[in-house]
């Protein structure tokens, strides 16, 4: 086991601002809920391999003994199988349930470090799919009830740390041929000197976002122009569109987003893994007229030669992956492999924030931008801590970093993002800004939930637009 164990123990129980009284809590239960919300019916989310999405959380309740003191996180899926991750989350309640609010705090490292080495499950990855991303949901409330302990958010509380704390809550196992501890500990010893000032930009002026909800592909094309006029309008400099589904309705799209935003705004591309090797090439050339900036997931997610030829096919597209990439193993032989230009982290799909600390850190080592993937449901509240983070303590002042934005869903959580000129605004609540308002838990429970009520036999057939299948017809609104 080569997780290393944090230099000051203590530390995170102990900042400055901790109530500590709170930090003598104990955890008394993980509950675990099925909440989804009906986004099918809007085509909210449509994309080329996904186009009926019901965008959904497992959503994970760590309860103390400390009157109103819980940790909340949740993993994101898309609608059937939501009761699958929930049952994988509720797996693991006895790596925590029991335990000191304070010592959990105190080694959230070992905490993920156990429960990804807790050997029958990890028969069921191992460090894959839905019992890793379970373990995600359990580190990252852990990880929410550390800050609020703390008093801080937590991309204040990670900023907050010393380089040497940072390097003891990541695991270095399968990593270190390319990239050492000392390495890790190097990168984030230079992002020392002005981290102060880029705090204080943070505060001041935030971090910009691009968005994609213009680009939906079973929006029409009214709704398609529209959107991205207003994208404009509302300050932000780069847009995304879906693609992949049929290249001359690509084609159609881009050329009407092109217009619509001008020459000076950056238009990505995402596939969502459509395409072969080849015809990912052929697709991106048809639009390469229109300057793609770049092109995310253009095929599988795991397919990493195959995401080097194509990158190499494309240039100077970009290609950019990471939101289904399943592991810091699988993001290592991307960099190694010279596969990608842009990483797009994802907040609930690896296990936790101590493994997308690894993968903040390999980027860095690679020189490879990290602009990390949100949008869903409470990805974006969550993945801004870890943008802001790899911002102030380990990437320092790079260009090109921008962080996905999505106007989705946001009303239902307690702490919402707050997005403004084109730039995210950094939370200042103390947590991990994934907690639920009560009454959306109420209402958008499954099945039980009012607005599933009303819903009877939603999930009953299959999607009438397999992933299979040849062109998806585009459905105007
Ligand atoms: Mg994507």
């Amino acid at each position: 086991m080569t997780h290393v164990q944090p230099e000051v123990p203590a530390a995170i129980a102990t900042v400055p601002g901790a109530v500590t009284d709170r930090a003598g809590a104990r955890i008394v239960a993980l509950d675990c809920y099925d909440v989804r919300f009906p986004t099918s019916l809007q085509h909210d989310g449509s994309d080329a391999m996904n186009p009926d999405p019901d965008y959904s959380a497992a959503y994970a309740v760590l309860r103390t003994d400390a009157p109103g003191l819980e940790g909340h996180a949740l993993c994101f899926t898309i609608g059937r199988g939501n009761e699958v991750m929930v049952a994988a989350i509720a797996a693991l309640r006895h790596h925590i349930v029991g335990r000191n609010v304070a010592d959990v705090s105190a080694d959230l490292g070992g905490l993920s470090a156990a429960m990804i080495g807790d050997s029958q499950l990890r028969w069921l990855g191992p460090e894959k799919g839905v019992m890793h991303m379970a373990i995600g949901a359990v580190v990252n409330a852990a990880w929410d009830l550390a800050a609020k302990v703390a008093g801080k958010p937590v991309w204040r509380l990670l900023a907050d740390l010393t380089p040497e704390q940072v390097v003891g809550l990541v695991d270095f196992r399968y990593l270190d041929d390319a990239l050492t501890p000392a390495e890790a500990l190097e990168i984030l010893r230079a992002a020392q000197p002005g981290k102060a000032a880029r705090i204080a930009e943070l505060e001041r002026s935030g971090y910009p976002a691009y968005t994609t909800t213009p680009g939906w592909i079973g929006y029409s094309d009214e709704k398609l122009t529209e959107l991205s006029r207003q994208a404009v309008a509302d300050g932000f400099t780069q847009i995304k569109l879906k693609v992949g589904a049929d290249t001359a309705d690509d084609v159609r799209r881009m050329t009407l987003a092109r217009e619509a935003v001008g020459p000076g705004i950056r238009i990505a591309v995402d596939a969502n893994q459509r395409w072969g090797i080849a015809e990912a090439t052929a697709a991106i050339a048809a639009l390469a007229p229109w300057q793609p900036y770049w092109v995310e997931e253009p095929t599988s997610p795991d397919e990493i030669l195959g995401l080097a030829k194509i990158r190499a096919a494309i240039a100077p597209a970009k290609v950019a992956v990471g939101e289904h990439v399943a592991n810091r193993v699988i993001f290592k032989q991307l960099l190694q492999a010279q596969a990608a230009d842009v990483l797009t982290i994802d907040a609930c799909r690896v296990a936790g924030v101590n493994e997308n600390l690894a993968i903040l850190l390999l980027a860095a080592k690679f020189g490879v931008a990290v602009c990390p993937h949100a949008g869903g449901v409470g990805l974006c509240e969550m993945v801004q801590h870890l943008a802001m983070f790899d911002f102030v303590g380990v990437s320092g002042p790079r260009a090109d970093r921008v962080l996905e934005y999505v106007d989705h869903l946001h009303e239902h959580f307690t702490d919402p993002v707050r997005v403004t000129g084109g730039r995210y605004l950094a939370p200042s609540a103390p947590g991990f800004s994934a907690t639920l308002r009560q009454q959306s838990l109420r209402d958008y429970e499954f099945p039980h939930g009012a607005v599933w009520q009303r819903l009877p036999g939603h999930f009953d057939n299959p999607s009438k637009a397999p992933v299979t299948a040849a062109p998806i017809v585009q459905q105007g609104q």
